[in-house]
């Protein structure tokens, strides 16, 4: 997707640090972070918002194991609790137009 700055993270055209990644999805650390620990998890395909999931293309399989990545990520930080969100929509604060999970922790 032109003009979508995490599609261009995860074709390496912006550089950034993956904190994971697989074949379907990356992580990287937010660049205003808002506690200890915020990394965003962030599938390789362009989807603009939760609105936008298709269950014909299975995206409800690529949102779970997102939210395994969230965890598996806490689990090695060893993360007493943390916050997983999705901002949904302008109205909500989304600003960047594909979808990711956020991932905040003080530890
Ligand atoms: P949202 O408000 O849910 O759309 O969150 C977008 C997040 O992306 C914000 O927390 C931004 O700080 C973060 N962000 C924007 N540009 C970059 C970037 N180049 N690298 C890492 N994080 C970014
Ligand atoms: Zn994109």
């Amino acid at each position: 997707m032109e003009d979508c700055i995490f599609c261009k993270i995860i074709g390496k055209e912006i550089p950034s640090e993956f904190v994971y990644e697989d074949d379907e999805i990356v992580a990287f650390n937010d660049i205003h972070p808002k506690a200890n620990h915020h990394v965003l998890i962030v599938p390789r395909k362009h989807i603009p918002t939760i609105n936008d999931l298709n269950e014909d293309e299975k995206d409800e399989v690529l949102v779970g194991k997102m939210m395994l990545v969230a965890r598996n990520i806490a689990k090695e930080r060893g993360l007493s609790g943390y916050n997983l969100q999705f901002n949904v929509g302008e109205s909500a604060g989304q600003i960047i137009f594909h979808i990711h999970l956020h991932l905040i922790s003080n530890g």
